[in-house]
């Protein structure tokens, strides 16, 4: 395939998981806020840089498009990590508690993106 043409593919590709992911993940989102007891200021997808999610003080979550390409496991846990650091900033025993309460084969997809997670990347 010529350069331009594949390009051009590799942008319509990302426009539409981009829009899929936002369809998908906002409802996710908003469902286990409410499950954990949480509450955010707003919700960005997009195209973030070398992480999967994040979350400010202020409670505004980020999260990258390219997780919409993961299994829902996966999907579950990044959007649990992020929210449960609203309730727990650090990575301490106590947010890992409240991340295996809420998605309790968390190990699992950790794992899953330790291995395969680069290949979110194109
Ligand atoms: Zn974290």
């Amino acid at each position: 395939m010529a350069g331009a043409d594949r390009a051009n593919g590799d942008a319509l590709f990302r426009s539409w998981y981009l829009a899929q992911a936002k369809e998908k993940l906002r409802p996710r989102i908003a469902g286990f806020a409410t499950e954990m007891g949480v509450s955010y200021s707003r919700i960005w997808i997009r195209d973030l840089k070398y992480r999967w999610g994040s979350c400010t003080p202020g409670g505004t979550l980020s999260f990258n498009w390219r997780i919409i390409q993961a299994p829902m496991i996966v999907v579950d846990y990044l959007i649990v990590h992020e929210l449960a650091h609203i309730l727990e900033t650090n990575h301490s025993p106590e947010f890992w508690n409240i991340v295996a309460v809420h998605v309790p084969s968390w190990t699992k997809a950790r794992s899953w993106l330790k291995q395969h997670g680069g290949r979110l990347e194109w």
